[in-house]
């Protein structure tokens, strides 16, 4: 087992960790401490005050904020709950044209916008790019993980979260969508 402490988990965060020790950390066997000190070094980084459940992407995390599980940027900007795909709150732009797509690939190497369009979902509040993702047209935007807290830090981490609930492991992201196609249609 490899041991990283708090210096060698923020050289990791920074892209800092040198190759050999680096290796062992990713064959080796996980340290039972490192998500707590991951989660610590993540908190002090953190330009908000929310308890940081789960990073969940590349300047995403899944955080503890008016006693709801709520997905943020590393800004601050809330997307809103972690049971509705965040994607749905975020500046989107479809390359579903070749002028657009012509703008990152050449012709050769680029799809058909018949066929596949790019999506690029951007943080409302920092413009920061979040995620990207190739889809057919009109397929619904990916739900790329709900994550089952709390069999996470019950089973895994032996630390269950006061506010345990199965109803936190549900995906309500089409509740979501019917509220809008209410909306549109006046009801
Ligand atoms: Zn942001």
């Amino acid at each position: 087992m490899t041991s990283l402490d708090r210096a060698g988990l923020a050289d990791l965060l920074d892209g800092k960790l040198p190759w050999q020790q680096l290796k062992g950390v990713m064959s080796g066997t996980k340290d039972p401490a490192r998500f707590d000190l991951y989660l610590q070094v993540l908190q002090e980084r953190a330009s908000f005050e929310d308890m940081i459940l789960l990073p969940l992407a590349e300047h995403l995390f899944v955080v503890a904020r008016n006693g709801q599980r709520v997905v943020i940027c590393d800004c601050g900007y809330e997307f809103g709950a972690l049971d509705q795909n965040w994607k749905h709150a975020a500046r989107i732009l479809v390359r579903d044209s070749e002028a657009l797509l012509e703008e990152i690939y050449d012709t050769y190497h680029r799809c058909d916008p018949n066929w596949m369009e790019l999506r690029e979902y951007f943080c409302p509040g920092c413009l920061t790019q979040l995620a990207v993702e190739a889809v057919p047209p009109g397929y619904p935007p990916l739900f790329d993980m709900l994550p089952d807290l709390d069999t996470l830090y019950a089973e895994f981490l032996g630390q269950p979260l006061e506010d345990a609930d199965p109803d936190w492991f549900q995906d309500r992201t089409n509740d979501l969508t019917s509220e809008w196609l209410k909306e549109a249609a006046g009801v």
